[in-house]
């Protein structure tokens, strides 16, 4: 069983391509579980097609116990489990402790069997405290996908992200897969995260284009492999999926100075106005 949590900056793309990716896992015959681990609860909506899924914090609040695995999880496209952590009331409690909650529940009840190919963790924005690094601390999640794009703040959370994995790789097994890049339509997007990744010494494992489809898709609540099976979006998302399959490069990140990154930056035009306003 491969345990993948997906980071990223918040609003990159990660549960839409979680999704998306997970929906192409299980055309290929895989058994997959997804975990929303962000207090938003929208990780799995796509694969239930909308269907209301209560989280597993809310359950606990309302039921004291939960003694049946079916009141926190649900089947999906492709036979997808799919749970949603939830998160505490805003303001009260911590959203990460809630994460473990529902880790130990989920292993409590018996979620995580044998025939089992992946399980993925959709944790919310950047590693920014220790909370949201709780799927990797705790040593569930094994190997890690940053979405990022070649906007400059979604590298530096990616860049970020990897302080923190490197932290818990050294102490534990957890590895970098690789970058996702969900394409912003950003000018040499492509080679710019090739060695953006290069630095890390990671790999660029997937490009995937930005399309309204996905938008399209999203409105009828669905996966764009589950609305529009034929789309060539669709075949980006399978090719994603095939890429994680396959990927045999993990390795432990060596995230990059704010200078450097900001030297690939300026090295690929998408700092050319900051540069000539500094030089000035
Ligand atoms: P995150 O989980 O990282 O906060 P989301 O997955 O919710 O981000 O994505 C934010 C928005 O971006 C969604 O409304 C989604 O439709 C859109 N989106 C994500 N990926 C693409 C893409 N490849 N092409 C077009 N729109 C996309
Ligand atoms: Fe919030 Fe993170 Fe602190 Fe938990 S560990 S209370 S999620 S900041
Ligand atoms: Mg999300």
């Amino acid at each position: 069983m491969r345990q993948i949590a997906i980071y990223g900056k918040g609003g990159i793309g990660k549960s839409t391509t979680t999704q998306n990716l997970t929906a192409g896992l299980a055309e290929l015959g895989k058994n997959v579980m997804v975990v929303g681990c962000d207090p938003k609860a929208d990780s799995t909506r796509l694969l239930l097609n909308g269907l209301a899924q209560k989280t597993v914090l809310d359950t606990l609040r309302e039921e004291g116990e939960v003694d049946d695995l079916d009141l926190i999880m649900k089947r999906g496209f492709g036979g997808i489990r799919c749970v949603e952590s939830g998160g505490p009331e805003p303001g009260v409690g911590c959203a990460g402790r809630g994460i473990i909650t529902s880790i130990g529940m989920l292993e409590d009840l018996g979620a995580y069997t044998d025939d089992l190919d992946y399980v993925f963790y959709d944790v919310l924005g950047d590693v920014v405290c220790g909370g949201f690094a709780m799927p990797i601390r705790e040593g569930k999640a094994k190997e890690i996908y940053i979405v990022a794009s070649g906007e400059m703040m979604a590298l530096y959370a990616a860049n970020n992200i990897c302080k923190g994995i490197q932290k818990y790789a050294k102490q534990g097994g957890v590895r970098l897969g690789g970058i996702i890049c969900n394409s912003r339509n950003v000018d040499r997007e492509h080679d710019l995260l090739n060695a953006f990744a290069k630095e890390l010494g990671s790999q660029l494992i997937y490009f995937v284009p930005r399309d309204n489809e996905v938008q399209r898709a999203e409105i009828n609540r669905k996966t764009v492999i589950d609305h529009n099976p034929e789309h060539p979006q669709a075949r980006e998302y399978r090719h994603l999926a095939e890429a994680i399959e396959n990927n045999t490069q993990f390795v432990i990140p060596k995230p990059m100075t704010q200078e450097r990154l900001e030297e690939i930056l300026i090295e690929f035009g998408l700092m050319e106005n900051l540069k000539d306003n500094y030089v000035i």
